[in-house]
């Protein structure tokens, strides 16, 4: 086993096992920005074996208050191309792949097929709907979160057996009522520890944590200026659009 993995090697609850388990995971990460830097830098760290992750944008400077897998340098550049080359420098040992584009209606599906889990990193209502409703018609676990200033959320899905991001939030906000990071401003550390939080989620799902153990039937919202972490209980929709079927 490499020994670059032997501090969680020796826990109790990972072991060669579980390592072995990270090393053969497929995880999808859906956006290279603030969420998707802690995200992707923690699951290349632990060795999960195949990451794939995909973005549209490039790299702007206002982007660097929260998007550590990019630097000065990188202005300019593809965040996706950014973002490999920095997940290559922190672990090289891991295959990755980069897609470059938005996750559509019409490409969601073949990007989430094969994967054992999808984290949703995205900054907008429309795609966060979108992973939960995919990701269920698929049957493929997901994590799902937002940020805002210093308060983030997030909650993990596992289709047909526990409330999804519909179950919740029905449906994606009429423009206005929920505005965006964009305009209520966001520091980078509520990214970085909900992204960390995501992170973990996909991993105990890999390691096959009990529910209980997870954020599955429950959102967890964080708020970082008042240091209140609250762990809410979910309750499945009977009449959601998404997942009422689902079995
Ligand atoms: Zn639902």
């Amino acid at each position: 086993m490499d020994q670059r993995y032997q501090r969680q090697v020796i826990m109790p609850d990972i072991g060669e096992q579980g390592q072995e388990a990270l090393l053969g995971a497929k995880v999808l990460v859906v956006g290279t920005g603030g969420l998707g830097s802690s995200i992707l830098s923690y699951l290349a760290a632990a060795g999960v074996g195949h990451i794939e992750f995909l973005d549209e944008d490039t790299v702007s400077v206002s982007n660097l208050n929260r998007q550590i897998l990019h630097g000065n340098p990188d202005i300019g550049k593809k965040k996706v191309e950014s973002a490999l080359e920095t997940l290559n420098r922190l672990n090289p040992t891991l295959h990755y792949e980069a897609h470059e584009l938005r996750f559509t209606r019409e490409n969601g599906r073949e990007l989430i097929k094969g994967m054992d889990y999808v984290v949703d990193a995205s900054d907008n209502f429309e795609t966060k709907f979108l992973v939960n409703d995919l990701c269920i018609e698929e049957k493929i676990p997901c994590t799902i979160g937002g940020v805002v200033r210093w308060d983030g959320q997030l909650l993990s899905v596992i289709p047909g057996k526990c409330a999804c991001y519909r179950c919740v939030f029905t449906d994606i906000p009429e423009p206005g009522v929920m505005k965006s990071p964009s305009e209520l401003g966001i520091i980078g550390v509520s990214a970085g520890l909900v992204g960390i939080l995501m992170a973990t989620e996909a991993i105990k799902h890999v390691l096959l944590f009990p529910n209980d153990d997870r954020l599955i039937n429950h959102m967890l919202m964080v708020d970082l200026r008042s240091w209140n972490f609250t762990k809410v209980e979910v309750k499945r929709n009977p009449s959601c659009t998404a997942c009422s079927a689902c079995k």
